[in-house]
């Protein structure tokens, strides 16, 4: 299954000079969608205690893989949607900055995670959610991606000594 010819590039959006990876036609594939939750389902089944999925769309593909592998599902959110006891970080934007959000009891200490979200660009998303999950004590085992560009280096930099998986590696702009 070739996952790449179900995402569309939507050039200059949401502004010049961006190429927006769109996932919706790959959502409206079962049968990709059936091979990216499989194939996760085999990698992480039996090594994993909870699923983290980061908004939005992290959301889409982290709830589903925890429910196929009958897990905790635990969101990493934007700032104001959390409405329990939270810890944040802070992380650089292309201008700003932004912070991301987890609930405090929503990990113990010891648990292993993977992470989810649909696309690894700079990997600041990524790195913020993973110090959320280290401050609470929980191990990540894997941070997993539908999308992976992978001419920006966030594997060696940001990402360095996390474990990397993804369907997709764009290789040019
Ligand atoms: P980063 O923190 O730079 O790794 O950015 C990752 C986040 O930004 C992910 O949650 C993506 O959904 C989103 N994102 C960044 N670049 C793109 C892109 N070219 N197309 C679609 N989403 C993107």
């Amino acid at each position: 299954m070739n996952i790449a010819e179900h995402i569309r590039d939507i050039p200059n959006f949401p502004k010049e000079g961006i190429v927006f990876k769109d996932i919706t036609t790959l959502l409206a594939n079962p049968e990709a969608m059936k091979y990216v939750y499989d194939t996760w389902q085999d990698r992480y089944r039996g090594k994993v205690d909870a699923v983290i999925g980061i908004e939005s769309r992290g959301f889409i593909f982290g709830a589903t893989l925890a429910d196929r592998l009958a897990l905790p599902f635990v969101p990493v959110r934007k700032p104001g949607k959390l409405p329990y006891s939270t810890i944040s970080r802070e992380y650089a934007l292309e201008y700003g900055t932004d912070s991301l959000h987890i609930h405090t009891d929503s990990l113990e200490k010891g648990q292993k995670v993977v992470v989810i979200d649909d696309l690894l660009a700079t990997g600041g998303t990524a790195k913020a959610t993973a110090e959320l999950i280290e401050e609470l004590g929980a191990e990540i085992v894997e941070m997993a991606f539908v999308i992976e560009l992978s001419f920006i280096p966030a594997r060696t930099t940001k990402l360095k000594g996390y474990a990397v998986h993804s369907f997709v590696e764009v290789e040019s702009e």
